[in-house]
């Protein structure tokens, strides 16, 4: 059974590593065409971070794989016979927990290259050591809290019912719901500023486009993003009343009115489809099947792993293993976000023009260097968002340079 759960990751492995060298030669070969969307110099640096973020891709997948059969080879057995005498739910917690915690400490080093050389080197990056390190103990406070409440939860719902992994779905997709109601009014303003739009002519012309799509004003605020990145975006969030739409500071800077209109007509176009609803359901889905698979596995898998079949373990287990059936099915999610954003795309060329849309779309990738060609496997897999070439066809528009 060991070998059989280390060749099954192995696979997984490979096919990300396979993704990841075919994206590199794709962008290598592709770095020297006549550049299209962006200027020549940004065509030419966009190549360049999307190389260098494969690569650092391709290092960090081998690390975790390396953790992955630390895990499995001794450090669960190892941390079971610290940790769990009795079984109990606080054990079994605690259990979880130190888990989670060696691999957030593990990871840091990736993390800090990746903040402080990587797209600092690139002029993305405009965070200071002292944001990091809030930024840092913030999501830990966070973390122990809901996570660690949420751990307890699901330890003592298989520590009772035959049928747990059914209302550990339950309990988890209740979970999703009330963070996705917290995430815009409460966790996000702990890392960010923000403010209503100010009084003016983009905001009445805002909320002519409001009344125009039949959309209720639920608050469009601007984020100070600039304290952390130089990059470019726009989110929508929020289920009910705490549904909002977030423009970055960073692009309110770089985008002309029309072009604001039009990412924002995008946006709305994402709640008049009630794409964030469809997203919650295809994560129901998924969940589900995580569960019926991780709640019925033979005792085999635990003995192999040297684990008692306790919560600590199936929880354990879980949390190693579920990323290999997560990736498996990314690409039936991809494909529907990229359906999604060519429809939310129509939406709102048709609030704007077609070409005020595309317009920002091209500035947004120029200023956020975002490569606008990639392999077509790789773009099955990890692109939420259609390659903005194929979004300035879809709309219709000229886009060489
Ligand atoms: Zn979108």
């Amino acid at each position: 059974m060991l070998i059989f759960i280390g060749t099954l990751y192995f696979f997984y492995v490979v096919l990300k590593l396979y993704i990841s060298t075919a994206e590199i030669s794709f962008v290598t070969h592709a770095r020297n065409l006549p550049p299209v969307v962006l200027s020549g110099e940004n065509y030419q640096k966009a190549a360049d971070y999307k190389l260098a973020n494969e690569r650092f891709g391709i290092i960090s997948n081998l690390y975790d794989y390396a953790l992955f059969l630390f895990w499995i080879l001794f450090g669960l057995g190892a941390l079971e016979s610290l940790l769990i005498k009795s079984g109990g739910v606080v054990e079994s917690t605690l259990f979880v927990l130190s888990f989670l915690a060696i691999n957030f400490i593990l990871a840091l080093p990736f993390d800090l290259y990746s903040t402080f050389v990587k797209d600092k080197k690139f002029g993305f990056s405009t965070i200071d050591a002292k944001t990091y390190l809030l930024d840092t103990l913030k999501s830990i406070v966070i973390f122990i809290l809901l996570g660690g409440a949420l751990i307890a939860l699901i330890s003592w719902i298989i520590s009772v019912f035959a049928l747990w992994w059914l209302w550990a779905f339950v309990a988890i997709f209740a979970v999703v719901l009330f963070i996705n109601m917290l995430y815009p009014t409460f966790i996000a303003p702990l890392f960010n500023k923000f403010t209503p739009l100010e009084e003016g002519e983009l905001k009445g012309n805002i909320e002519v486009l409001m009344l125009k799509s039949g959309l209720k004003s639920s608050g469009i605020f601007t984020m100070d993003a600039s304290k952390r990145d130089n990059r470019l975006n726009a989110y929508f969030g929020g289920l009910g009343k705490s549904k909002r739409v977030v423009l970055f500071d960073t692009l309110i800077k770089k985008l002309n009115q029309n072009e604001l209109l039009a990412v924002l007509g995008h946006e709305l176009g994402h709640f008049k489809h009630k794409d964030i609803l469809k997203n919650i359901a295809a994560t129901a889905m998924l969940l589900f099947v995580l569960f019926a698979i991780f709640g019925n596995l033979p005792n085999s898998v635990y003995e192999a792993l040297n684990l008692k079949s306790g919560a600590h373990g199936v929880i354990a287990i879980f949390l190693l293993l579920s990323s290999v059936v997560g990736f498996v099915v990314m690409p039936l999610f991809g494909l529907l976000s990229r359906k999604n954003e060519y429809k939310a795309d129509e939406y709102g060329s048709e609030c704007e023009s077609k070409e005020a849309l595309a317009s920002a779309l091209i500035k947004l990738a120029d200023e956020n260097k975002s490569f606008p060609r990639s392999h077509p496997l790789y773009i099955a897999f990890y692109h939420t968002h259609p390659p903005l070439v194929e979004r300035l066809k879809a709309l219709g528009v000229e886009y060489g340079k």
